[in-house]
């Protein structure tokens, strides 16, 4: 395996579309598969490991003009399994078959070439939750859900892939001037008419009034490492729901990491997904502005950011994508592999929604019974 770990060893220079990493056995020769926990590629059919060590190289992040320059491909020769449902392309090792997409549980599959031109990950999160972990939490999960068929609480067949999803990560800096209007609350005296057990009296009441004066600064912020999704197969709404990456953890890509496990290629590109990061960027820095107007409220806020210095890096964060069946039907669950959080579907009990809804039209009848 010196081999692969000398065409690894590139130093982030721009590869060759053609170049890519062996991961077979030098022993048997069977395909080797990345274990995280051993920091190792292991052959499942003689035991032979084989070291990657972790944390070589340096993570490169780059401007936009230089985006010619990054390495493309995955640098290691996998098939990419396109879903025809939910339009995710997922590559695999060459050996491996895949007859249903890895996010939706579709069988409307096709296996094709890799996009060697994609640009590739600069980084990667490891797996850091074994299959074993992702068993106990998804029974726990499956267990822990409410208004589900009984039957649910004992599903335990379920088939794990672990699959690394694509995002982007920017850094930039940012300078906002704003103008707004600052408001002053004061209070007065006013004569109002209230009405008082259905009579109208005449009273002094304590008013509030609020005295606008023009106001303005600037401020100065920096962003790093703001993820954006480039998956087609996850949501972004699912990923909030697995509760977010720690990017401190990321190590320089290396292609052995992928050997036996599935990576889905980007389908939002680098421009695509600077689009969304500076959006959040401006509706962030708007908010920090609103922050900055002195004064107790303010109106007409006016933010111009400048937005300056600009660098991304393409990165893999790595889940587990479970599916199960149940009453003839497939859903699946994604467990976040850095932290172990779950999050997914599972089909409802409309029995027990409905019970419960009755309950509780039971329950406001009764007390409106006893208020009559
Ligand atoms: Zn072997
Ligand atoms: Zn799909």
């Amino acid at each position: 395996m010196t081999d692969a770990a000398t065409t690894a060893d590139h130093g982030g220079e721009p590869l060759e579309s053609g170049d890519s990493v062996q991961v077979r056995c030098e022993v048997c020769t069977a395909p080797l598969t990345w274990d995280p926990q051993a920091d190792a590629l292991l052959c499942a059919y003689c035991d032979t490991a084989t070291p990657v060590p972790r944390g070589e190289g340096t993570i490169v992040e780059r401007t936009f003009e230089e985006a010619g320059e990054a390495a493309r491909g995955l640098g290691l020769d996998m098939r990419v399994v396109t879903c025809g449902n939910c339009g995710a392309r997922v590559a695999m090792g060459e050996v491996e078959t895949s007859s249903n997409c890895v996010y939706c549980g579709s069988s409307q599959v096709l296996t094709q070439e890799t996009n060697r031109n994609v640009i590739r990950p600069e980084s990667i999160v490891p797996l850091a939750v074994s299959k074993d972990e992702v068993r106990a939490g998804f029974v726990k999960w499956i267990r822990g859900l409410w208004f589900r068929p009984s039957k649910l609480r004992h599903v335990e067949a379920f088939k794990a892939v672990g699959v690394y999803v694509p995002f982007w990560t920017y850094d930039s800096n940012v300078h906002s001037d704003w103008t707004a209007d600052a408001g002053y609350y004061y209070y007065v005296n006013e004569w109002r008419n209230v009405r008082v057990n259905g009579r109208w009296v005449r009273r002094m009441e304590r008013v509030r009034k609020v005295r606008w004066e023009p106001a303005f600064g600037a401020r100065d912020d920096v962003y790093d490492d703001l993820l954006v999704n480039a998956s087609r197969g996850v949501s972004v709404s699912l990923v909030s729901a697995l509760g977010g990456f720690d990017t401190t953890a990321l190590l320089p890509y290396k292609p052995e990491y992928l050997a036996g496990w599935r990576a889905e290629e980007y389908q939002r590109d680098l421009h695509d997904g600077w689009g969304t990061a500076q959006s959040r960027i401006e509706e962030r820095q708007r908010a920090r502005c609103g922050g900055d107007v002195p004064g107790d409220t303010h109106r007409r806020l006016d933010v111009r950011n400048r937005i300056f210095g600009v660098r991304w890096k393409h990165v893999l964060l790595p889940l587990w994508s479970l599916s199960y069946a149940f009453n003839g039907k497939t859903y699946t669950v994604l467990v976040n592999g850095q932290t172990g959080r779950v999050a997914g579907e599972a089909p409802y009990s409309w029995l027990k929604i409905a019970l419960t809804v009755l309950a509780g039209v039971g329950v406001a009848a009764g007390i409106v019974a006893t208020q009559g």
